[in-house]
């Protein structure tokens, strides 16, 4: 054995062996803290849905389903799109299951963007876009938002100046992770134009496609003029039913876009979560309700962290939905993201986790923290006491 081991990672993936989301989760758990920088449920979804999944096992579901995912699922992600958006998706060649939206992401970006072409993210982004647009061996150009008093703007200048004549697709996150911004009709609308004048294809991640507060609606960008043909819509269950552990989710949009995601992705997993399938099948169809109320119920979990952090002295920019708040450092006199979440846990006994992890440009985002309130209410409720803390430890 060498004394030193080598570094076997191949130089594209380098970047993005290690997540800041372990090194933070490891900290919350040696240190006992309340762990708010994994954006992850700690209750569950409807019980019907976990009822189905289990008679499913008990069924004999456990097989291999279809490759383009359960007929039952695919028929209840159609429909369900058809009733809230009004896009009439062809179950059988316009829905693709998955293993989770991350999977349709990469098999999306594998599956359309030739190694040099060029993908536009959105910073702050979701870390899993730019290792993916690694790995198929395409070039990532990053849009920072703006701020605007406490609101996230997008900057379509600087959108416009990002396009180039080897642009080839366009990844939106909206309602946004890690800021919980919900992009209003007018940006998307935006958004939309740009994405046909230059003819560019869109990938529309929508996980948080239900959770947006204060009767904010979410506009789906594959509803507006020129966009149905260039856009791949991805959702999942992970963040509409409480089971990010299930990894069920799904790529909707034209045949052809959606064929191209399929030839990846048969080649990733193949197929994934047989018997969760019609679990989320039941759940998309009869569940609807309990989803208004989990919306509602994260949205006073967003006001009772918005009081916290405010009463630990922080800058609190205003979330509209997902399951973050992020707020700025510099009113406590921090100026340094990174280092101010590698010491909060043992500080105060709660994690967060820096906003510059999710850019390219980490100094200038150096100043924000994400924090999560998708939490029982007495987890946030301690956090919260812990968090009015933080003034007083100051070090
Ligand atoms: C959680 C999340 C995902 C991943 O969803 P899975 O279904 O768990 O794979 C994708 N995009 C965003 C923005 C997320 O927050």
């Amino acid at each position: 054995m060498p004394a030193t081991p080598r570094n076997r990672t191949v130089a594209r993936l380098r970047p993005f062996a290690s997540t800041i989301f372990a090194e933070m989760t490891a900290l919350a758990v040696s240190q006992d803290a309340i762990n708010l920088g994994q954006g992850f449920p700690d209750s569950d979804g409807p019980v019907s849905m976990l009822d189905t999944a289990r008679q499913s096992i008990a069924d004999g579901l456990n097989q291999y389903p279809p490759g383009p995912g359960m007929p039952v699922l695919r028929q209840a992600v159609a429909a369900d799109r058809l009733a809230r958006y009004g896009l009439d998706h062809e179950p059988d060649s316009e829905v693709l299951i998955t293993v989770g939206a991350t999977e349709a992401i990469s098999a999306a970006i594998l599956g359309l963007v030739e190694p040099g072409e060029e993908v536009v993210l959105i910073e702050p982004y979701y870390d899993s876009y730019a290792a993916s647009v690694a790995l198929a061996g395409a070039v990532r150009r990053s849009v920072p938002l703006a701020r605007s008093g406490t609101d996230f703007v997008l900057d379509l200048d600087a959108l416009r100046a990002a396009i180039t004549p080897k642009t080839r697709m366009l990844v939106v996150n909206t309602p946004h992770n890690p800021t919980g911004t919900v992009f209003t009709s007018d940006e998307v609308g935006a958004i939309a134009e740009i994405a046909c004048e230059h003819d560019l294809l869109v990938l529309s991640d929508e996980v948080y496609e239900h959770l947006v507060f204060d009767g904010r609606t979410h506009t789906a960008l594959a509803t507006l003029p020129g966009m149905y043909e260039r856009t791949v819509s991805v959702s999942s269950a992970a963040k509409t039913f409480n089971v990010t552990g299930w990894k069920i989710g799904w790529a909707c949009g034209p045949s052809e876009l959606i064929d191209a995601v399929r030839a990846a992705k048969q080649y990733m997993s193949f197929v994934g979560g047989g018997p969760f399938q019609p679990a989320i099948a039941h759940a998309l169809t009869h569940e609807q309700k309990w989803v208004k109320e989990l919306r509602d119920s994260l949205q006073t979990k967003r006001d009772v962290l918005y009081a916290a952090l405010v009463g630990a002295g922080l800058d609190v920019l205003s979330g509209g939905g997902t399951y973050y708040l992020c707020a700025d450092i510099t009113g406590i006199g921090e100026h340094d993201g990174i280092d101010f979440c590698r010491r909060l846990p043992q500080r105060i006994g709660v994690a967060a986790v820096p906003v510059s992890v999710f850019t390219d440009h980490p100094q200038q985002w150096n100043t924000l923290v994400r924090f999560a309130f998708c939490k029982r209410d007495h987890v946030l409720e301690e956090a919260g006491r812990r968090l009015r803390t933080l003034g007083a430890s100051r070090s």
